[in-house]
């Protein structure tokens, strides 16, 4: 079965018509070969954004819990600079973000120009997770999938490009992620209560990204389904699909003023 990730804005997106074991026939040698080329590639690419400094990449990562977001930051960060990366974890909200719209913590989170951010979560578990676990009426979480559109078009507008992926695991897959950390004394710390409560609610959580991926497959800011059943694939996904954004964006050195080289005694 072939499988497009990136879907063309206003067509309804039912994650059931993706196969989260879709590898494109590749086998996990030939596929971990390639993501190395590519993270060779993006440490070239974020320096070149580094020196530039006038845009900014934003990888979101969203997926159902063991979906494989923090094994994918770790792809991210083998290729790149620490100095161009920029890493931001959204746990449920304190007191204080709370007291504020939104996205207030999200744009105070997003990377100045020059820097590739990586949000493990995002805004989008305010329209995922709060749906799901009836935190806000529907008619808020309703209300939030035009301000993300119009939010995530203001950044784009200000030179912040978006790669937004869904990280795509079946129930079975989960299944086996969850047992192995409920066997595991070094994983055990990674489940909280929340993690089986919320897998009891598969259907829904299926139902709320739906939606939300429909509803906010924009243009400037497109969603990118990614098979995520082999962790290997899922890596190079990403990583490709990071490395093509760069490509695009072909980040240029600023000119050098050639006046300096009289300048060195
Ligand atoms: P992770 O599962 O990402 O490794 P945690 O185990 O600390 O990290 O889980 C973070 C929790 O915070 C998740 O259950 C997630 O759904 C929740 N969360 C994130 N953003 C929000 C939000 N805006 N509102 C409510 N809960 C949120």
């Amino acid at each position: 079965m072939d499988q497009p990730l990136t879907l063309p804005p206003g067509r309804d997106i039912r994650l059931a018509d993706f196969d989260p074991g879709f590898t494109e026939g590749l086998d996990r040698e030939a596929a971990e070969a390639e993501t190395r080329r590519h993270c060779d590639k993006l440490d070239e690419l974020a320096y070149r954004l580094f020196a530039e400094a006038k845009r900014a990449v934003v990888v979101v990562l969203q997926g159902i819990d063991t979906s494989g977001k923090d094994g994918t930051i770790r792809i991210l960060a083998s290729g790149i600079s620490p100095q161009c990366l920029d890493v931001k974890s959204f746990k449920a909200p304190s007191a204080l973000e709370l007291s504020h719209d939104f996205l207030w913590r999200v744009h105070a989170a997003i990377p100045p120009h020059g820097t590739i951010g990586v949000f493990n979560r995002s805004h989008y578990e305010d329209v995922v997770v709060v749906r799901v676990r009836k935190l806000v009426p529907k008619d808020v979480w309703q209300g939030r999938y035009g301000q993300i559109n119009a939010f995530e078009k203001l950044l784009h507008d200000g030179g912040l490009t978006f790669v937004k992926c869904f990280l795509h695991i079946s129930k079975q897959e989960q299944r086996e992620r969850l047992e192995e950390r409920l066997k595991d004394p070094k994983k055990q710390w990674k489940l909280g209560p929340d993690d089986l409560a919320d897998r009891q609610r598969w259907d829904d959580f299926t139902q709320a990204y739906d939606d939300a991926l429909s509803e906010c497959n924009t243009a400037h800011a497109p969603w990118h389904v990614v098979p995520a059943d082999k962790k290997w694939y899922r890596n190079l996904v990403v990583a490709r699909l990071v490395r093509q954004t760069l490509e695009r964006l072909d980040p240029q050195f600023p000119k050098f003023d050639s006046s300096l080289l009289t300048k060195l005694d």
